[in-house]
């Protein structure tokens, strides 16, 4: 097993009975006696794995037949381009994007490539992407052909709430770093997606769940890998899907359903990790600063500097010493960050919260 406690941003930590059991599946799977990274994505192995994943995600999210599931490629990045143009439909106004910052950032960018216009419904640039804006207090066009906005913006530690109520047009969110750590009500959602790489298992596959009536709105003549409906109609089986991704995210979903007990578990553990570390970093104070404002903080990415490039870089090192690593904030905004997906156990977090109160007597 990994000697070294993982908090890194992505690809993160996955859990210890996933990697045991993935460790002997590259050399032998069980149900068949070949190499997981040698099965026939047509094999009838392969189906019951994709079919498992799928239903695993349906369990847990309690999911309508309403919503179709869809395992992809090209990383959330790729959704940025497909879903406007999927679903900026001629006759509808232009999608609504809300800029609370980095990845959404790069979403409404990439969509303005994409469609002729979009319109930027909430900005937090001048507040220096520490607040996030209550959903439904903005000024959305009803007949906007939809809403884009990221649940957890995983840069900067900020966090939007639970969606509990209807928004009058077509919601679509990016929870590549917050899906399923906590129980999900999808009612308000037309799609959501997220890439595996942070709660789910390795890179290589994205999840995407998408309202039935919404594939009816898919323009024709994309190229039939951009159209959503390619990979509904062939159930995520068009042309050869990433075979171990799906594999190990099975194995994740299965983990969550059978070793933790549902969502609602693992939000109780992603819950008290989250407010020991931050109780730790309150209480050291005075030179330690969480980028995110309180109310907005982020339960799965804490975002925090101790004022001081060198003070940081020292920290980082005084945790690999202790065999803490993945601390680096991220390039955009640098200082530290410590993600807490759901693999992260609370151990983890106890080492970490040890490792910054030693470092804060020594150092600040
Ligand atoms: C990490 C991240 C991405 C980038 O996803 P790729 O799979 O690398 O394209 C997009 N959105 C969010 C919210 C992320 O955290």
């Amino acid at each position: 097993m990994p000697n070294a406690l993982n908090f890194s941003g992505g690809p993160g930590a996955l859990p210890d009975s996933v990697l045991a059991q993935t460790r002997d599946a590259i050399v032998a799977l069980p149900e068949t006696g070949l190499s997981v990274l040698g099965m026939s994505h047509r094999s009838a192995w392969f189906q019951s794995i994709l079919d498992e994943a799928e239903q695993n995600l349906r369990h847990l999210l309690g999911l309508s037949s309403d919503y179709a599931v869809t395992f992809l490629q090209g990383g959330s990045s790729l959704q940025f381009a497909m879903i406007p143009m999927n679903f900026a439909a001629a006759g509808v106004a232009p999608p609504e994007y809300i800029t609370s910052g980095y990845w959404s950032n790069r979403a409404t960018s990439e969509a303005a490539k994409v469609v002729a216009a979009r319109k930027i419904a909430w900005d937090g640039k001048s507040g220096g992407y520490r607040q996030l804006p209550a959903l439904d207090s903005l000024d959305i066009a009803r007949d906007a052909a939809y809403l884009h906005y990221v649940s957890n913006e995983t840069v900067e530690g900020r966090q939007f709430p639970a969606i509990d109520r209807a928004l009058p047009v077509p919601l679509i969110a990016d929870m590549s770093s917050d899906f399923l750590s906590k129980p999900l009500d999808t009612t308000p959602y037309a799609m959501l997606y997220a890439h595996a790489q942070k709660n789910l298992g390795p890179a290589g596959v994205t999840v995407a769940v998408i309202r039935r009536d919404l594939l009816e709105r898919i323009p024709d003549g994309l190229p039939a890998i951009l159209d959503f409906r390619t990979h509904v109609t062939h159930g995520s089986n068009y042309n050869t899907p990433p075979v171990f991704a799906i594999y190990v995210l099975a194995l994740v979903t299965r983990w969550m359903r059978a070793d933790i007990g549902g969502l609602a578990a693992m939000q109780r553990i992603n819950e008290q990790k989250a407010r020991q570390l931050y109780a730790t970093l309150d209480e050291l104070g005075g030179a330690i600063h969480i980028h995110a404002r309180q109310q907005w903080r982020s339960q799965m990415n804490v975002a925090f500097s101790f004022g001081d490039a060198r003070l940081d870089d020292a920290f980082i090192e005084s945790a690999r010493e202790r065999g803490i690593v993945g601390l680096e904030g991220h390039r955009s905004i640098g200082g530290l960050r410590a993600s807490l997906y759901n693999a992260v156990t609370p151990e983890a977090v106890d080492s970490l919260c040890e490792a910054l109160r030693a470092f804060s007597l020594e150092r600040v």
